[in-house]
Formats: C-alpha cells, sequence, structure tokens
C-alpha cells in the first residue's frame, strides 16, 4: 500500500508536476562575471570589474540588503548607528576612497576628554589605563618585539617566512608566557585580541596574530582611538558605501538571492545556481568570509587545501558578538570630562564607545558584549536593562536615564559568520594560500582574503580590487 508521501508525489506527478526539488529555478542568464557576495568585497569586485570595462556583472547577495557585516541601526531623529563595521583610521586609504567615490564623507570620532579603564578591578582615567612603571616597561618590551617580529613576515604570506611553521605552532599566550611576561602584560593582551580579533591569545596562532598586526599596519594603530584605525566614522553610518555602491551598479545587484550550488565546468563555463535562477559566467568571485562558503556546494569540487580552510575555519569557537548601543536625550558624560570611551577586563562590557551623531543632538554610548561570556544577558529585555547599570559604574546614575537602544547579535545572523575569528595553531601554513588562490574559473574575495587590512573594510574594498584584476586577466586571456 502506498503511504500518504507517496501517494501525494504520485499524484503531483500525475498532474503534470513534481513535489521534488523544490528548488524553483526559472530564469537562466548569461554573464561575464558573477559575484557572490554584496558586502564591501562584492561591491568593490563589482565596481573595479565596471571601471576596467567588464560591463557584464551580476551581484547575487543573500539578504534583503547589501552591506554584509556592515549595518546601520536607526536611531531617533533620523540619525543611524552602526552594529557592525564602523571605523577607519590611517593607511586604510582604499575603504576611505571607495566612500568618497560613492558619497560619504568621514567625520571624527568624538575623543575629546578622558577615557575610563577598568583592568584588573583597578579603575582609572586618561590617555592610557595606570600601570606601574614595571608593567610599562613589560607591555612596552613585549609590543615592540611582537611587532619586530610582525615586520619581519613576508606581507600577506605569512606562510611562507622560513620560522612559519615554528610561529603557526604556539599560541599568543604560550609565547607571552615564554617571554616571562607579568600578569598585567598578558591581560592587557586579553583585551586587546578580544576587542580587535574576537578572540583570546591561549586560542591565537602566534603566525596569525602577526599576520593580523602587520596586515593592519602595526599593533600601535590598532590600540590606538584617536589618530588610530578607530579615528574616523562615515556620514550616514558606514552601511551607506555600500548601498550607494549597489545603486550605482544600476540593477546588477540581485538581492534575496542565496547562491546555493556553484558548477565549473569542463566546457568553460560556470555555473551557479540560486532559488531564482541560474546563471553562466566566465569566471565567478566568491566574496565573503571563508567560513561561509561553507554554505555553497561546489559541485565540481574545490582544491583540498581551501576545503581545509573552510572547514577548519568554521569549525572554530567563535566568541560571539553584540554591538547594543544605549541611547540617551544627549551625550551627558562628556559635561563631565569624559569622552565616553571605556576599556574594561570585567564582564560584561568589553569595549565602551561614544557613538552620538556627529551633532550630539542625542547621545550614544555603544558597547561590544559577548552573552556567551554573561548568561544573564543572553536575552534582549536582560541587556537593555544590564547594560544601562554597568555603564552607571563608570558614567554615574545618569546612564541609568537611557531612552532606548538598539543592537546588532552577530551570533545570530544566518548569513555571516561575524567578526573575524582569529585562526588557531596550524591553519595559516596548512592552508593560508587557498585564502586567495583561484580553484578553475572561482575567485576569492573578502577581507580575510586581503594582504593589507585584513579584517577591516579596507581589506574588504582591497581584496575586490585584487579579485577584479585577476578576473580582467583571465578574461583577457
Ligand atoms: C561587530 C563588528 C564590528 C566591526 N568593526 C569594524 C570597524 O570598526 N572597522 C572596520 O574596518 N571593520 C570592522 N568590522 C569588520 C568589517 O565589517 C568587515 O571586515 C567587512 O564588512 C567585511 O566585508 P566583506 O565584504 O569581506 O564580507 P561581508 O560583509 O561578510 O560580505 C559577504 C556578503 O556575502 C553574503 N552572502 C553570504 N552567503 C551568501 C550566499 N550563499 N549567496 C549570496 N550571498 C551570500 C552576505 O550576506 C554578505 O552580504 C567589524 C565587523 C563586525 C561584525
Amino acid at each position: 500500500m502506498r503511504n500518504r508521501r507517496e501517494f501525494l508525489i504520485g499524484g503531483a506527478a500525475a498532474l503534470g508536476f513534481s513535489l521534488l526539488p523544490t528548488r524553483l529555478v526559472c530564469a537562466e542568464t548569461k554573464v561575464d562575471v558573477v559575484v557572490i557576495g554584496g558586502g564591501l568585497a562584492g561591491l568593490s569586485t563589482a565596481h573595479n570589474l565596471l571601471r576596467q570595462g567588464v560591463k557584464s556583472v551580476v551581484v547575487l547577495e543573500a539578504r534583503d540588503r547589501v552591506g554584509g557585516r556592515t549595518l546601520n541601526l536607526p536611531l531617533p531623529n533620523n540619525h543611524v548607528v552602526e552594529g557592525g563595521g564602523e571605523w577607519i583610521g590611517p593607511g586604510q586609504d582604499r575603504i576611505a576612497a571607495f566612500a568618497a567615490e560613492m558619497g560619504v564623507e568621514t567625520f571624527d570620532a568624538f575623543y575629546e576628554g578622558e577615557g575610563l579603564y577598568e583592568i584588573q578591578g583597578l579603575v582609572s582615567k586618561g590617555l592610557l589605563p595606570e600601570m606601574s612603571a614595571a608593567q610599562g616597561y613589560d607591555f612596552t618590551r613585549l609590543a615592540t618585539t611582537l611587532q619586530g617580529m610582525a615586520d619581519q613576515l613576508p606581507l600577506g604570506q605569512p606562510w611562507q617566512a622560513n620560522n612559519a611553521k615554528s610561529l603557526d605552532s604556539i599560541t599568543l599566550a604560550s609565547w607571552l608566557h615564554s617571554q616571562s611576561a607579568a600578569a598585567w602584560t598578558v591581560e592587557a593582551f586579553r583585551i586587546i585580541t578580544r576587542a580587535v580579533l574576537s578572540g583570546y591569545p591561549e586560542r591565537i596562532s602566534l603566525l596569525w596574530f602577526l599576520h593580523y598586526i602587520q596586515s593592519s599596519g602595526g599593533l600601535l594603530g590598532i590600540a590606538l582611538n584617536d589618530n588610530g584605525l578607530q579615528d574616523l566614522r562615515f556620514v550616514g553610518g558606514s552601511q551607506l558605501v555600500s548601498i550607494n555602491a549597489a545603486k550605482a551598479l544600476q540593477g546588477r545587484v540581485h538581492l534575496n538571492e542565496p547562491v546555493e550550488e556553484v558548477s565549473d565546468h569542463a566546457n568553460g563555463v560556470v555555473e551557479v545556481v540560486t532559488r531564482r535562477g541560474r546563471y553562466h559566467a566566465s569566471r565567478v568571485v566568491v566574496a565573503m568570509a571563508p567560513a561561509d562558503t561553507l554554505r555553497i556546494d561546489f559541485k565540481t569540487g574545490l582544491s583540498d587545501q581551501r576545503k581545509e580552510l573552510v572547514q577548519r575555519w568554521a569549525g572554530l569557537t567563535k566568541l560571539p558578538i553584540i554591538k547594543h548601543s544605549v541611547i540617551y536625550d544627549k551625550p551627558f558624560w562628556r559635561d563631565a570630562g569624559f569622552n565616553g570611551s571605556v576599556v574594561t577586563d570585567r564582564a560584561p562590557l568589553q569595549l565602551v564607545f561614544d557613538n552620538s551623531p556627529q551633532d550630539a543632538s542625542i547621545g550614544v554610548l555603544t558597547a561590544f558584549l559577548s552573552a556567551a561570556e554573561v548568561p544573564a544577558m543572553a536575552s534582549k529585555p536582560e541587556r537593555a536593562r544590564l547594560v544601562p547599570q554597568e555603564l552607571s559604574r563608570y558614567f554615574g546614575p545618569k546612564a541609568l536615564s537611557s531612552i532606548g537602544y538598539v543592537e546588532k547579535d552577530w551570533s545570530t545572523d544566518p548569513w555571516s559568520i561575524g567578526c573575524i575569528t582569529p585562526l588557531t595553531k596550524g591553519i595559516l601554513t596548512a592552508a593560508g594560500p587557498a585564502l586567495r588562490e583561484p580553484v578553475g574559473r572561482i575567485h576569492w574575495a573578502g577581507t580575510e582574503s586581503s594582504e593589507i587590512g585584513c579584517g577591516y573594510m579596507d581589506g574588504a574594498v582591497r581584496s575586490g580590487e585584487r579579485a577584479a584584476v585577476e578576473v580582467v586577466a583571465a578574461l583577457k586571456a
């Protein structure tokens, strides 16, 4: 006897259609290049292709919006605050140029006044946290040594260093301990890596850490706010760069179109399949974090090294980040001489910034939280209650009088890995070259693949420039 499912399928077939497969592929399109991902890397790729004369380009984006890991969240009075990538600084010239080309201006982030620190229970204020001369000496000694080691690496190809294997076989934490770092120094590096690399020294490969600081232009720039990589903000929010870039691509960006399959056929055509269509292209650029490519089925196979890179990266334990902005009717902390920044090793807050709009018509304090570390903050209403309480420890009772909040929880995002996940030991030397090396007619972009600015918006834009050059050369050949 037929069961109900067989009966339904049989009946459907008799009516001339099948219940399976569920994909609704209805259109076939021929283009020169398909770009997968409408974040900064994908949009930069498309713009650079057009600039170099390749006009037949389509950008396929899974979400109903462009911008990927940049996201504008609405604030009162038509202002916005970023839930993802936000600041840029010296040396990040490519994102600066791309934004300017897209008509997005920058303004100085607010750092006038004193910053607050809480390290190992000691609360202090000023330009730097309070530390003893011995602590300052130890931190500077190790930071200088690390910077010197980073400067020795072949830029963007750390796996080619003579001592790459040995640097990739230990963690930053083991190296710090082997150098007899004082407890304060280790704690300072924990704060830096948690804030900037979304991970702790115990899990970060020393080689990855050195590559990251070299790629970003140096440890000092990473750590500094004013005149460092947190120096400038975008008028209208960082996502506006992508929104304007997509508009300028004049219908070439297709939203709500997650790519499911890519097949690089022997006849020279790469076939890209989404629920809505089938694209035939000469080249494909995949513009996203390697771990995010795991959702795409590469039917005709990837190199073993690429597979290893993706699988090992996707399998890493993440430190999920929530960027939570508390709104006030004014930036009251400025009147008390504070610039709104807090750097702390005390959970749940990691870092706090004054993220008020340029005109300061309302006040905004943005905190980077990890609910994974503070289970009491796992729910949104609890965060709304507890974050102002935490802020009041630093800025007094006025911090309790918030008028609202907005946040972006990257741990629940279906399309982005979130903040960059630092690599653990052994991955960079085993599979690093696969970050950029094309596989057949498939090319790779995304900030993680960038030699310069890896992890930052600048790296995303640069990766698109590089991928476009690769593709144009391949098309000409
Ligand atoms: C909380 C946070 C704070 C940050 N702060 C800063 C900062 O202050 N300064 C800075 O420079 N950088 C910062 N960054 C990093 C910065 O946002 C990223 O480096 C940059 O946005 C990455 O761009 P991308 O294009 O490489 O990747 P993404 O932005 O991730 O773009 C990839 C795109 O691919 C799409 N996609 C995924 N799967 C598919 C699929 N199957 N089919 C089609 N499309 C798909 C995604 O939806 C996404 O739009 C921050 C990031 C986070 C999360």
